[in-house]
């Protein structure tokens, strides 16, 4: 194995700390929603950033930012990146961590006097998060094929703004001709989750994407009195999703170790306070790693929601809307970011995300891979969203290293 390199750490914490001024929230996080002037503001710093480095920022026509530090060879990146988009009131890590680490990567290469074979890019995707444009992802999915450019840029906000007019106004509409190209696509994030905490570790090699499934239950039974109906006569919609709901939570429970059920949504009719519940739905998501487990999951919901509408004489409806397959990343990148760990002596856990990343849509077009870092109470999406400075750094070596391989050091 190659010599591991290391980045500079306190630059590293500098730029998280200087980019998390923008948009930063009295609780010590950050609003900073796509194609706000806030997000205008940090794209400006980060391709001052990358002018300072000596490279050329372009902007393509969904407003990824993108530049790429020249290999010995021609030919698509090994790309690097994240998103600087924030949810509202969201951490000052989520993305930033991934797109700060790759700017960190290309100093470092440039500090270090490192040639590549392969380029080595830098990539900043529009609107991750989703949160103000829906649906999330949607400029790393027109890259990969998954949405046109005309869709994304006819999303609209709240305050029905399209997203491809704020994009002109903050002035990141950029041309078709600089979409992002990648031989291999790399993304450092923090885990979101409490794996990494749990097992005592800093960082870990990501597996793959999980599945999600969404569906909606309905459960139609008699709305009537709450008085004058006894109780073996009554119908109640309500009392039967009760049993259901805790029957799903059993289904993950009693799958495996890494099988997740959440009820999240629940509306009662007529819900009020005398009247027994007529008509109740409710929303079921699934998320597992393999697929079959995914089906075998939607089918034990479908047999225990029939047969607790048997026994409760209640109609029931099971409409499964929505089905995100699983995206297992690509073998050579996970043994690439391996190997890197090994060399840098630090312990790696292989662990699913349970959470979307611009890193699925790559997968689709490149081989693709993610390494996380410890979230402090696995909590992300929120102001006390943390990494510590020191995991930081481990995250940041592994992404150099890892990098370093699949570019080829010359
Ligand atoms: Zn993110």
């Amino acid at each position: 194995l190659a010599q591991p390199r290391t980045v500079n750490a306190a630059r590293l914490h500098a730029s998280l700390a200087d980019l998390a001024q923008i948009g930063a929230t009295e609780g010590g996080g950050v609003t900073r929603l796509a194609l706000s002037d806030e997000d205008r503001q940090a794209r400006d710093l980060l391709c001052d950033w990358l002018r300072q480095a000596g490279l050329i920022p372009k902007c393509d026509d969904l407003g990824n930012i993108s530049a790429v530090r020249a290999g010995r060879e021609q030919g698509p990146p090994v790309l690097l990146g994240s998103h600087i988009d924030t949810v509202v009131r969201g951490g000052r890590f989520d993305g930033a961590l991934g797109v700060l680490a790759a700017l960190e990567t290309l100093r470092t290469l440039d500090d270090l006097g490192i040639e590549t074979r392969r380029p080595v890019g830098l990539v900043s995707w529009t609107n991750e998060e989703g949160v103000r444009f829906e649906p999330a992802m949607t400029s790393s999915g027109v890259v990969a094929g998954r949405f046109t450019a005309a869709y994304v840029h006819d999303r609209r906000d709240r305050n029905d703004h399209r997203f491809g007019d704020e994009l002109r106004r903050i002035g990141y509409l950029g041309d078709p001709a600089n979409r992002p190209s990648a031989a291999a696509y790399l993304e450092l994030h923090i885990e979101q989750g409490p794996v990494l905490e749990s097992l005592g570790l800093a960082a870990g090699a990501v597996g793959g994407i999980v599945g999600i499934t969404w569906n909606e239950v309905t459960i139609t039974g008699q709305a009537d009195h709450a008085g004058p109906t006894p109780m073996p006569l009554r119908r109640d919609a309500l009392t039967a999703s009760a049993e259901i709901i805790l029957g799903v939570e059993r289904l993950a429970r009693e799958r495996d170790e890494t099988a997740v059920a959440t009820v999240g949504r629940i509306s009662a009719q007529p819900n009020v306070i005398n009247t027994i519940p007529g008509t109740v739905t409710f929303s079921v998501d699934f998320r597992h790693a393999d697929p079959a487990v995914l089906e075998e999951l939607v089918a034990r919901l479908r047999a225990l929601v029939d047969e607790v509408a048997r026994r409760r004489s209640v109609i029931a409806n099971v409409d499964r809307f929505w089905t995100s397959e699983p995206t297992p990343f690509d073998p050579g990148v996970l043994g690439a970011i391996r190997d890197a760990g090994a060399a840098l002596g630090i312990e790696l856990s292989e662990l699913w995300s349970g959470a979307g990343h611009d890193a699925k849509y790559l997968a689709e077009i490149c081989p693709a891979g993610m390494i996380f870092v410890r979230s402090r109470g696995g909590l992300s999406h929120c102001e006390a969203e943390f990494s510590d400075p020191a995991d930081i750094e481990v995250g940041a070596n592994l992404l150099l290293n890892t990098a370093l391989a699949l570019a080829e050091v010359a």
